[in-house]
This record gives C-alpha cells, sequence and structure tokens, in this order.
C-alpha cells in the first residue's frame, strides 16, 4: 500500500476508534446502500445499492422555504425555533440560483475582509443536497485553494461525512462568511450581517432536508441570537421551515478528540433524520 494511502486509511481508522465505533465500516454494504438512498431524494424510496439515481432522479422538486410549507417529517417533534435570524428580511429572491447569488457576491468589497483576502469562499457541493453543513468562515488553505473546509478542519469534517455513509460530493458545504477573517479571527458581527443574506439564499436555493451548523458561528448566524453550542447541540431547531441542528466545529475537535463523541451522537439523529442506515454498534 502506498505511504500516502495508508495515511488516510490510519487516519480514518483512527477517527473512527476516537468516536468508539466498532468495526462497522468492514460491511462496505451498508454504507453504498445508504449512499444510493440519499442520491434517491427520498428517505421513503429504497433503490438498489448498485442503482446511482438519474439526474432526474436527484432533482427534488424544491418547495420555496419561505411560502408557509407543511412541517418537516423529523424523528423527534422539532422545538419552536426563537427566532428565525439576526438578518430576516432582504434577501428573498424570485428564481433565485446559486449561480446569481455567486454572481451578486461579485468582486465583493461589502466589508472589510475584502482587504486581506485571496478568494471568495462561495460554497461546494451538490447544490441539490438533502444535507448542508454551514461553517464560520474560511481559512488560510480555504482562501489560497477558493473551497471550503479543505484544511485540517475540513479533513475530519471529510471523515466526519463519510462515517455517516456519504461522500463530500453528496453534501453541500459553505460558510457565514464567504472571505477569510484575518488571523482566523472570529467573524465580527457587523461582517456576518453583510454576509449571511448570501447564506440565507443558498440555503433557501438548495432547500436541504438538514442543515448542520458547525460551530457557535454558524449557530448564531441561523438561530438568530447568541448561544452555548455546548447547550443546544444535538437539538433539532427550524431554519425557516429546515430542520437545523448545531454541533461543535471540527477544528473545536481537533482540539478537544473527546468531543468527537457527541459530535457522532447528533450526526446520527441527523442519519435518521434523512432515513440514512446508523450503525448498531455504536
Ligand atoms: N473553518 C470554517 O469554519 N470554515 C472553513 O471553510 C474552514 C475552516
Amino acid at each position: 500500500m502506498k505511504s500516502e494511502v495508508r495515511a488516510n486509511v490510519e487516519a480514518w481508522l483512527e477517527y473512527f476508534s476516537d468516536l468508539k465505533i466498532a468495526p462497522f465500516y468492514l460491511d462496505r454494504s451498508s454504507s453504498s446502500e445508504s449512499l444510493a438512498h440519499v442520491g434517491a431524494g427520498s428517505s421513503a424510496e429504497k433503490s438498489p445499492a448498485s442503482a446511482r439515481p438519474t439526474p432526474a432522479e436527484l432533482r427534488r422538486v424544491a418547495p420555496n422555504p419561505f411560502v408557509a410549507q407543511p412541517k418537516a417529517q423529523t424523528s423527534a417533534p422539532l422545538p419552536a425555533i426563537k427566532s428565525a435570524s439576526l438578518f430576516e428580511a432582504g434577501e428573498r429572491v424570485m428564481n433565485d440560483s446559486l449561480e446569481l447569488i455567486r454572481e451578486t457576491i461579485g468582486d465583493c468589497q461589502r466589508c472589510r475582509l475584502c482587504k486581506q483576502r485571496n478568494t471568495i469562499v462561495f460554497g461546494s457541493g451538490n447544490p441539490r443536497a438533502e444535507l448542508v453543513f454551514v461553517g464560520e468562515g474560511p481559512g488560510r488553505d480555504e482562501d489560497i485553494q477558493g473551497l471550503p473546509f479543505v484544511g485540517r478542519a475540513g479533513k475530519l469534517l471529510t471523515q466526519m461525512i463519510e462515517a455517516m455513509g456519504l461522500k463530500r460530493e453528496d453534501v453541500y458545504i459553505c460558510n457565514v462568511v464567504k472571505c477569510r477573517p484575518p488571523e482566523n479571527r472570529a467573524p465580527e458581527p457587523d461582517e456576518m450581517e453583510t454576509c449571511s443574506p448570501f447564506l440565507y439564499r443558498q440555503l433557501a436555493v438548495i432547500n436541504p432536508k438538514a442543515i448542520v451548523c458547525l460551530g457557535a458561528i454558524a449557530f448564531q448566524a441561523i438561530y438568530g441570537e447568541k448561544q452555548s453550542i455546548s447547550r443546544l447541540r444535538g437539538q433539532w431547531l427550524e431554519f425557516r421551515g429546515i430542520p437545523m441542528m448545531g454541533t461543535y466545529h471540527p477544528a473545536y475537535l481537533l482540539r478537544n478528540p473527546n468531543a468527537k463523541a457527541d459530535v457522532w451522537e447528533d450526526l446520527k439523529k441527523v442519519m435518521a433524520h434523512l432515513g440514512l442506515k446508523v450503525p448498531s454498534r455504536s
């Protein structure tokens, strides 16, 4: 085995071991089944593990989240959200699309973060994803590559996604602010206020079945007020009709590996909500 491949496999095994997961990864058939299932876009429909969904199957009818919708079916009742967001109005656009949002952002100079950024990190992944992860803002690697979560924390996020039986390409990943805050400081409230409307439009266009907020900043931007992530993590809330949950940021997990088990508990709830097979031995 090549040393690079070996290192990847070792990192992966270490991740599962940190999560105290029994070696379910020996049974790959269960995860490919789950993957086909998510791609097909319905937790009720079962696809054979070998059948990849067609583009038409991937295309879910996306009701407008800003129009009153029947309550989403979740595994547990959703507590009422306190407020939808700090920055409620002003970002609703008819016939919106990810392309249009990116075009609107343009070569953004709306806040001071533009001064030191190299690249605007818009977001990446499946534009019809059932699951969206929202982070805080790009770091150094993301700023260079123009893609979210590609540094160390990003590698951990990729492992988390794979532990769910998914691939990065199945989900959508984006951030509250699209430009790197200097020295990786937390985004300031006015920077969040300036950039969040683009995030809300992304979420409205994708209209996923679930949003996972990674860390307190993402949770604040979506929940609408500052909250302790350790208190509210793992609880289903709603963002404009879309079930959302907060959990710890992967960068926090790099510093506190013991918290990986908590995050895994949260992700299992998300898996159950999406109709993915939850490993029974973990
Ligand atoms: N941390 C984030 O919150 N987002 C990224 O894209 C990378 C690291």
